[in-house]
């Protein structure tokens, strides 16, 4: 009896180890749900035949724990992603992250000078890549960058897109209305919807708008044809004037203003 309760027992552990295998290899049809439900039935599986008063299945027990933590560890590292969205999300709600005063005329006068710089790197065919975070960026993106800490100004964001500029290639961040870092690294967007025409400046400048961790609006220059763009949330606005270009970034930052964010 004791020896067909172990044969049961591993057949069980074993089914349940290939069931996950196939999860993890085939990780995209499922969803996550599953393999918390693989994970939970593997608990109550385990302590319900103890239930029954059924004897040997320690090492099937023994295995599938193993297989629970492994679960849990596989999970962390296969949804890393979701889990720092979840995170972010609730730090959002939750938290209050210190915030600067700032005036509606000393954003009027920040966005001037960035409109200002864009309008003659697109008349110069300069390219770039602006990132005004709005409310917080991953901070990788900040430490791929070289920390500047400067004012905004028009002669400085020219200056660090000059392609003589060891700074140039890369984007410029600007959070609280200070140029934060040049030369940062960001996500490129996994869209196929990107007009194929349209180079890794551009499908960074999306990228770094659609992560749930970022709140930023991104401006790109276009070296190959001067054309300004926007991008907030994934969705890119391109041909924009100085004019609608200072509109474009000046709404949702009032808005900011506006609720008391910055
Ligand atoms: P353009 O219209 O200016 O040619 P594009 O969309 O065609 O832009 P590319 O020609 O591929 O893009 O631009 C390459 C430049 O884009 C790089 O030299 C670099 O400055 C910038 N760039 C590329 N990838 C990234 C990235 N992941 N993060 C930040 N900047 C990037
Ligand atoms: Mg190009």
């Amino acid at each position: 009896m004791e020896l067909a309760a172990k044969i049961v027992s591993l057949c069980l552990a074993a089914i349940y180890m290939v069931l996950i295998v196939i999860f993890f290899a085939k990780r995209k049809s499922p969803s996550l749900l599953c393999v918390y439900l693989a994970v939970f039935l593997g608990f109550i599986a385990t302590h319900v035949v103890e239930w029954f008063g059924i004897t040997g299945m320690g090492l099937a027990q023994q295995i599938m724990l193993l297989m629970c933590v492994f679960c849990c560890l596989a999970c962390v590292i296969v949804y890393e992603n979701d889990i720092k969205t979840l995170f972010a999300r609730v730090k959002r709600l939750h938290l209050k992250t210190e915030q600067k005063n700032i005036t509606d005329e000393e954003v009027r006068t920040s966005l001037k000078a960035i409109v200002s710089a864009c309008q003659s790197l697109s008349k110069s065919r300069t390219g770039a890549l602006i990132v005004i975070v709005r409310e917080k960026i991953d901070n990788y993106i900040i430490e791929s960058g070289v920390r500047l800490d400067a004012e905004i100004s028009a002669p400085l964001l020219e200056s660090i897109f000059n392609t003589k500029s060891p700074m140039h290639d890369g984007a410029v961040i600007i959070k609280d209305y200070r140029i934060v870092t040049a030369g940062s690294f960001l996500p490129l967007t996994k869209s196929l919807d990107v007009d194929k025409t349209l180079g890794t400046r551009h499908r960074a400048g999306i990228g770094v708008t659609e992560s749930e961790v970022n709140d930023v609006i991104s401006i790109i220059i276009s070296e190959e044809t001067g054309i300004i763009s926007t991008v907030r949330k994934g969705i890119l606005r391109r041909y924009l004037t100085p004019e609608r270009l200072f509109d474009m970034l000046y709404d949702p930052l009032r808005e900011d203003i506006e609720k008391g964010k910055k």
